[in-house]
């Protein structure tokens, strides 16, 4: 349960529906923040429960890009974890999506095309994630490394593969974790090409399935798409969360209803789980066991050379990625420790960065006023 210290009160979703585009991305941001107070309170040990809380030095500077005009802390500690921190997971997932996109602008330029391959397997309810989890990486790291593969990549010509990791909960089948691998190749693919590519993967990843007593259906355990239409989306879209949920916009229209709720909305994102807790849906467990699970994962891997082929910079990791400052981002106020104690306490950290964004100082002293 959520201690009495925690004096967040959930936003109203409803009135979200009705918001203009500015004001949703607004919401989407303070959500963030209310999502990693509930992290906070479900893995209190981990670093996320100090993430833009503690402090690095005496003051906490409000910094204010020019050019996107929006304002960020500095002289916070940041945790920089991908998979417990929704304010450090979307900044993130952010670079990477640019960078995924650098990746498929220089493939296309060197005329390297590129297909996506989803990859699942059949799973239930008594699967934990560490399971499912476990049984696919193996899988995958077997059928990559044997002779067979080295020969698929010969005949299609393969350059590389970038393989990112997906999980959602579902409350039928239980954790359904799945991965996506952007293949990179010199040929140029039919769509009966792709078809074979298919059917030669999804029958090799089932014989090693199947020898570890898990299944995978023929069809949409392997799922090939070509570049123009899989892989485009999945790049635009990637590490977006659904920051208001469909879960939690239906508990508000059924009043609190949630049993209702939960019944029409089935799948959840990890993020998602910390709603249901704030709503008092769930136990906080599946967070925990999540967080658990995917603690030091990487999110995205790049098979080696790739990255050099397409001529991006070396990999950064996700703590170096999560502290990257706006260039152009200049001071805009600083504010004292005693300040700070009081937006903790009030669980303001996201408003006084709403305030600030707005670039007029008198304004953001006057709001800072209402922080008691
Ligand atoms: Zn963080």
């Amino acid at each position: 349960m959520l201690s009495s210290a925690f004096t967040w009160t959930p936003l109203d979703r409803v009135r979200v529906l009705k918001m203009d585009v500015q004001d949703r991305l607004t919401v989407n941001r303070l959500v963030r923040w209310q999502r990693q107070s509930v992290a906070r309170s479900i893995i209190p040990g981990e670093r996320v429960s100090k993430c833009y809380r503690v402090r690095v030095r005496e003051l906490v500077d409000v910094l204010r890009s020019q050019k996107f005009k929006r304002a960020h802390y500095g002289g916070l500690y940041t945790c920089g974890s991908v998979w417990h921190c929704p304010v450090c997971a979307s900044k993130i997932t952010e670079r990477r999506r640019i960078e995924l996109q650098q990746a498929i602008d220089q493939a296309t330029k060197k005329g390297l095309s590129f297909f996506m391959v989803t990859w699942t397997l059949q799973h239930t309810k008594d699967d934990s994630l560490k399971d499912v989890r476990d049984s696919l990486g193996v899988a995958l790291r077997k059928l990559r490394a044997g002779r067979w593969y080295q020969s698929f990549a010969e005949t299609w010509q393969i350059s590389g593969n970038v393989t990112g990791s997906e999980i959602t909960y579902g409350t039928e089948h239980g954790w359904h974790y799945h991965k996506h691998s952007i293949y990179f190749t010199s040929k140029t693919l039919s769509v009966a090409q792709l078809a074979n590519i298919q059917t030669e993967l999804s029958l090799k990843y089932r014989q090693i399935l199947d020898k570890m007593g898990r299944y995978a259906h023929p069809i949409i355990g392997v799922d090939v798409r070509s570049g123009d239409s899989g892989v485009a989306d999945y790049v635009a879209k990637y590490g977006q969360q659904k920051d208001i949920s469909n879960w939690s916009l239906a508990a508000e229209l059924t009043k609190g209803s949630s049993k209702v709720a939960l019944q029409e909305v089935d799948h959840f994102t990890p993020f998602e789980l910390l709603d249901l807790y704030l709503h008092q849906e769930d136990d906080g467990k599946l967070y925990r066991e999540y967080a658990q699970t995917m603690k030091g994962d990487h999110q995205l891997r790049w098979s080696p050379g790739l990255r050099d082929l397409l001529g991006l910079d070396p990999e950064i990791t996700d703590e170096e990625l999560a502290t990257v400052q706006d260039d152009d981002a200049i001071l805009f106020a600083q504010i004292t420790i005693q300040q700070w104690r009081k937006i903790i306490k009030q669980e303001k950290r996201g408003h006084v960065l709403e305030a600030a964004s707005m670039g007029d100082p008198d304004l953001f002293q006057k709001f800072l006023t209402t922080i008691k």
